[in-house]
């Protein structure tokens, strides 16, 4: 077999035989074929796609490339959940505690932040001694008393992906749907979890610009992990706005606490219910009206956030900080952005808005830059708002000294409206693998 023909006949829009691909995933992960021919072949593919058993081939073979995670040794169902990436998408440090609170086990493997996305990895080392390298046998102890651990994906994981999304990533053939399903697939996946709930975050801040590429990803990553054995659902949720009021690391985390406490903000605390509700749902604790009745007790009766403190505490970290935030250390310079008009807020590019809170200093432009814990925003006035010149917009937090240009561009990213702008819902469908159910 050579690599030529392979670029050669999908380029032609020809369908891959499993043999073809299993050679073009094989020769990506042991470096036998160039970059240059894997380039092409990604290309090829981003112009006449993968059909479904083409990706679900694909999606086997990257999830085979490495480690597969056994999971066997933790008692009952292990339920994951992951996010396709936003801006202030804190989730996984509510909704992995929640779950755990109410029975069922979370062994989450989670990522670090890259370019305007943020990684929950990060958000959790801002706690002082918070360790997300542990042994396997610890994590699996921990998961088993405590019901859930947060790690840091091994570098073992489905190495294919890392070397296709490196590759994906500087020749502008990330935003394809077959792809990106593969990449995020492989590695649920080899993560060894029994069912999956897909955060597919749609909007300005989101790979997904409409609900309608979102439900269609949907499907796809619902369809490849139903083809493997696993129990899928997918969310459809809003990104056109941060989620939550907090981006940059530590203020997530004190964010997160007070959602933790019934005091987090209404989108962020929405999108975390629905979330949380359907992982209950996949690991058979009731319909989803009973699933959502048993996150409400899980927050109102604080034993969310007490599985939280316990996880913390498990992984070296000091709970006294989520006990009580005010303990995180602040950054050094806090600088009010003032609104210069009045009106409403009509839309905000939120990508722009995780760029700004990257030149504070709260994101990685490389894998290799270093973050810093105490940077970045929290917005007090977000799409739908009403705004009067002189009100506070957001506080922009930083060591650096790029407050200023970080404030512009966060006010570049705002349009300003004399109307208030129509009220969108924030879990726009659900597709499982009995289809999809739109709630608008
Ligand atoms: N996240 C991933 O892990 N892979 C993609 O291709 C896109 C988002």
């Amino acid at each position: 077999m050579r690599m030529y023909d392979i670029i050669r006949k999908k380029r032609e829009g020809g369908k891959l035989t499993r043999e073809e691909m299993g050679f073009f995933v094989k020769g990506v992960t042991d470096g036998s074929i160039p970059d240059y021919q894997t380039s092409a072949m990604l290309m090829a593919i981003y112009f006449q796609n993968l059909d479904s058993r083409e990706t679900a081939d694909m999606t086997d073979f990257m999830a085979k490339s490495g480690d597969m995670a056994d999971l066997s040794s933790i008692i009952g169902f292990k339920v994951d959940k992951h996010s396709t990436g936003g801006v202030g998408d804190k989730t996984t440090l509510i909704i992995a505690p929640t779950v755990a609170a109410c029975g069922v086990k979370v062994a989450k493997m989670s990522g670090r932040g890259l370019g305007h996305t943020g990684g929950t990895i990060d958000k959790l080392e801002s706690i002082p001694g918070f360790k997300t390298d542990i042994s396997t046998n610890n994590f699996f102890d921990i998961v088993n008393r405590i019901g859930v651990a947060v790690i840091g994906q091994s570098a073992d994981l489905a190495p294919a992906d890392k070397k296709l999304y490196a590759l994906r990533d500087v020749t502008a053939t990330v935003e394809n749907i077959p792809l990106i399903a593969a990449s995020i697939m492989s590695k649920k996946i080899a993560s060894g979890a029994d069912g999956i709930v897909l955060d597919v975050t749609t909007g300005s801040g989101a790979f997904m610009k409409t609900r309608d590429e979102a439900v269609e990803l949907a499907k796809v990553m619902v369809d490849i992990g139903e083809k493997v054995g696993r129990k899928v659902a997918a969310l459809i949720t809003d990104m056109d706005t941060p989620l939550g009021c907090a981006i940059g690391n530590s203020l997530e985390v004190i964010e997160a606490v007070q959602t933790l406490k019934g005091n987090g903000p209404k989108d962020l605390m929405t999108v975390c219910r629905e979330l949380a509700a359907n992982m209950l749902m996949l690991a058979g604790k009731g319909d989803i009206s009973e699933c959502r009745d048993m996150v409400d007790e899980a927050i109102s009766s604080g034993r969310a956030l007490d599985t939280l403190c316990e996880m913390v505490t498990a992984q070296g970290g000091d709970a006294r900080y989520i006990r009580d935030t005010s303990l995180f250390e602040k950054a050094k310079i806090c600088y009010q952005l003032i609104a210069d008009q009045s009106g409403y807020i009509a839309a905000m590019k939120t990508d722009e808005i995780g760029m700004a809170s990257m030149m504070l200093g709260a994101g990685r432009e490389t894998k290799e830059s270093s973050i810093d814990f105490a940077a970045g925003i929290k917005l007090y006035k977000k799409t739908g708002d009403k705004v009067e010149k002189g009100d506070v917009i957001a506080e922009l937090f930083t060591n650096l000294d790029t407050a200023e240009a970080a404030g512009k561009r966060l006010l570049d990213a705002l349009t300003f409206a004399d109307i208030a702008p129509a009220e969108c819902p924030l879990v726009l469908a659900r597709v499982t693998a009995s289809g999809v159910e739109y709630f608008e």
